[in-house]
């Protein structure tokens, strides 16, 4: 039947493994060896490549069938119309041209571990499910946090009793969290208030956080039904501890229960740091059940002593996430929360059916307890591989060439005296704004609106925007494979070329 590869023939010898694996081992091996070759040399076309496609809503929709194909065809035609169809579509995060969104980690000792993980195909929700998948992910989770010198409490190894686990994003430990620190607080409030009933207590629960703190958090209190107050930030947009507590004192005096209070280093608007330090203390002062630390972007930074002064007062939080996938070569998806309290996070969340327990449960950690879903990846293998074979000192190295970037760039932007850089640059990001009409707010935005839709529509280089107190302005990240001096300079040239384009 032609098209129709269920009825290919097991003449190599290899029977048995189309059945099953949709082909056998020979056709694998040269699609894979192709796969590869389309890999690096897509890497390799990088270089000036244009970052955003030049594509509208809808494209992919007149290019492929509507409906699903009843039989199975042929690789070449797949792997051709994955260059010629979806390609068409993407957009080239690693790109020279790629300026835009907080960077996605992408290394091959990430990827070779990727192809090995789903080779093996096991799944991992307890130790007993696959002790290596389980094991591995505690060890990684103690090497990343003694790597970021976060406190000895969220080691599994050490002093513990926290630990870290792999989530498939940051929100998704923001959630956890303020969802485990909701049911915890709500267990003490009602033996303190035995006769107010679970729901009146429930409806006064208050969770803080930035006015500047990523929409996630905003989503973790919509999903757990909380009341979230947005506390103002100082001039270098950092949440500090007066203003928090100013906030939980004016709730209180109203006959609310402050009960999480969620931090950000390194805000996703413009990279600054509230003030974990003042905040732990406050925290601590007005009985604040819950602090978590929100280090996203940041938080892989921490591997080098000299961006640590940004965690002081890391001591008070009681859980952190945060993306390595962003920065330190891991490709995503990867996000780590760590608790300070295994069992005081996980309690609120424990179902135990007969058909996942095991005899070693109280020996080992049960990841299927710290997250919501219930069939894991084996993620940790990436870094493994990643650590293994580039070393912290290696991923240092990253971390500060992805600064010294940024910092490139901010010295071009200082050259000028049309541009002002907004904000401290302190890791690969860099706010910046022409400064012709610095004193009128509202034609200042719309000057710096039209140079970005300028440089947007020549899809020369892909930027976007940010914008903190009414301010509109641009942002450049670093952090991207392709990110070089020539391409900051490159970059640098094309904002110069359309700023003399629209003034
Ligand atoms: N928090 C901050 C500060 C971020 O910058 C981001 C994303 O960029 C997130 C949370 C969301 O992370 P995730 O996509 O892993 O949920």
């Amino acid at each position: 039947m032609p098209g129709n590869r269920h009825h290919a023939d097991n003449s190599n010898g290899e029977s048995g493994s189309f059945a099953r694996m949709g082909m056998n081992y020979n056709e694998f091996r040269s699609a894979a060896q192709e796969i590869v070759d389309y890999v690096i040399n897509y890497h390799q076309s990088l270089e000036g490549k244009q970052a955003f496609p030049s594509v509208k809503p809808g494209f992919l929709r007149e290019l492929l069938p509507w409906n699903p194909p009843e039989h199975g065809g042929q690789w070449e035609d797949l792997l051709e119309d994955f260059d010629k169809i979806i390609m068409k579509g993407m957009t080239h995060w690693h790109s020279s041209n790629f300026f835009a969104y907080l960077p996605t980690g992408n290394s091959y000792p990430s990827l070779l571990a990727t192809m090995l993980v789903d080779g093996c195909g096991s799944l991992a929700f307890s130790w007993a499910t696959s002790p290596a998948c389980t094991e591995l992910e505690t060890l990684m989770l103690d090497w990343l946090a003694k790597a970021m010198n976060l406190p000895a409490c969220f080691i599994h190894e050490g002093v513990g009793p926290g630990c870290g686990v792999i989530l498939g994003s940051c929100s998704e430990g923001t959630l956890m969290t303020l969802l485990s620190a909701r049911n915890n607080a709500l267990k003490q409030l009602s033996s303190i208030y035995p006769d107010v009933a679970q729901h009146e207590l429930a409806s006064r629960l208050v969770a803080y956080t930035s006015e500047y703190s990523h929409s996630s958090v905003e989503r973790a209190s919509l999903l757990g039904f909380t009341k979230l107050h947005k506390v103002p930030v100082d001039k270098i947009v950092s949440m500090r501890g007066e203003a928090l507590q100013r906030a939980i004192k004016e709730d209180k005096k109203a006959g609310k229960f402050p009960f999480y209070v969620c931090a950000t280093l390194g805000t996703t608007s413009c990279v600054s740091f509230d003030n974990l330090d003042e905040i732990g203390q406050v925290c601590q002062e007005e009985n604040v059940f819950w602090l978590h630390v929100d280090a996203s972007y940041a938080g892989g930074s921490f591997i080098c002593p000299e961006f640590r002064r940004h965690m002081k007062g890391i001591e008070y939080a009681d859980s952190i996430t945060c993306n390595p996938q962003k920065c330190l070569m891991i490709n995503p998806q990867f996000s780590v929360l760590w608790v300070k309290d295994r069992k005081r996070y996980s309690e609120p969340f424990k179902v135990d059916p007969s058909y996942v327990r095991h005899d070693e449960e109280d020996v080992v950690i049960d990841y299927r307890h710290m997250g919501v879903g219930f069939g894991r990846r084996f993620r940790s293998l990436k870094p493994w591989f990643v650590f293994r074979l580039i070393g912290i000192e290696g991923l240092r190295h990253r971390v500060r060439e992805d600064v010294k970037m940024a910092k490139l760039f901010e010295s071009l932007v200082n050259t000028d005296d049309r541009f002002e850089v907004v904000f401290p640059v302190e890791l690969g990001v860099v706010c910046f704004r022409l400064i012709i009409y610095k004193d009128d707010t509202k034609k200042s935005n719309m000057i710096n609106r039209q140079l970005l839709k300028q440089i947007k529509d020549s899809k020369d280089v892909f930027l976007i925007s940010s914008e903190v107190e009414e301010t509109f302005f641009l942002r450049l990240c670093t952090g991207f494979n392709a990110c070089n001096e020539n391409a900051i300079h490159n970059c640098w040239n094309v904002i110069l070329k359309h700023t003399d384009l629209i003034l």
